[in-house]
């Protein structure tokens, strides 16, 4: 457990909320302040080896832990969990099978029991989006679009300050819009879905087709270094990232569209260039903006989940 950052000096204050973000290799957890400042983190490893009632006992036991080390009385415990979750009931609408068992569980019921505490439960990319929206880099946008480049592309869209969860919290699916009909099979079923082409999954595809051993760290390294074949990758990546961008601001007409994710650690070499096909590609104003709480997003949007919105 380690104490984050100069926040540390303000436990103690008026009660506190446990965040939690349960993700397919890694559950982690954190203490957060009224003021969304994140105090103290945990983490446990998913074990996906043992089911629902495993991952279950996991989360709870990493919540107990949380609320136990508080010098202040924990109010509320908040969760952002992978898979669509039904916002009203707090339980798992739809999962793959990255969390084997999921769909299904009534997360809130179970994780309210153990803590003796009020929880509420929504998607992880939704709970990111809220981070980013307390303390990060979407504090001063109403509407706005989070788009979270990782293995796969997950998306939150809000709108004057709340989440838009469709049908059981189903939407915000924005990795699987499609932009090439016929396109690469996805494991959703579709064909040509947006993150078979912008996600790091996709572009370790694409650095393996150019040479066997590449993977997304060295395609960058090389585009960095001016190679043709890099060069021409990471514009295709750009070329179809801006693609389904301009789609998301016609749709949503958000003020901003924020881009976290894994993948976005490496944006400073591509950022300018998708600045660049974004106006190439439209005429209407599109804002990307970077995320500012890189991993720590879903933790702190977790706790803003218990606080309400
Ligand atoms: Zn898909």
């Amino acid at each position: 457990m380690t104490a984050a950052g100069e926040g540390a000096n303000a436990q103690g204050a008026d009660g506190m909320y446990v965040g939690i973000d349960v993700g397919g290799s890694a559950i982690k957890g954190g203490l957060v302040t009224r003021r969304g400042e994140l105090i103290l983190e945990d983490a446990r490893r998913t074990p996906v080896e043992a089911g629902r009632a495993g991952i279950v006992e996991a989360i709870a036991d990493l919540a107990v832990t949380l609320i136990d080390s508080s010098r202040s009385p924990v109010i509320g415990v908040g969760i952002g969990s992978a898979g669509a979750i039904d916002p009203d009931t707090g339980s798992v609408s739809r999962a793959t099978d990255n969390l084997p068992g999921w769909t299904g569980t009534p997360l809130a019921e179970l994780l309210a029991e153990r803590t003796g505490l009020p929880v509420k439960v929504d998607n992880d990319v939704h709970a990111a989006a809220l981070g980013e929206a307390w303390t990060g880099a979407a504090k001063t946008y109403d509407s706005f679009v989070f788009v979270a480049l990782g293995t796969g592309v997950g998306g939150a869209l809000t709108s004057r300050g709340r989440i838009i969860h469709g049908f059981r919290g189903t939407a915000g699916e924005i990795g699987h819009m499609l932009i090439k009909p016929d396109g690469l099979l996805c494991n959703c079923g579709q064909r040509g879905c947006w993150e078979q082409y912008t996600s790091g999954t996709a572009l370790n595809r694409m650095a393996k087709e150019i040479e066997g051993f590449w993977d997304s760290h060295l395609l960058f390294k090389r585009f960095a270094e001016g190679d043709s074949r890099a060069v021409e990758a990471v514009d295709s990546f750009v070329k179809d990232l801006a693609t389904g961008l301009v789609s998301l601001q016609n749709v949503f007409g958000p003020e901003a569209i924020i881009i976290g994710g894994g993948l976005a650690q490496s944006s400073i070499l591509w950022w300018e260039s998708l600045e660049h096909r974004l106006k190439e590609m439209t005429t209407l104003p599109v804002t990307i903006i970077a995320a500012k709480l890189g991993n720590r997003a879903g933790v702190i949007g977790a706790a803003r989940l218990a606080k309400g919105i």
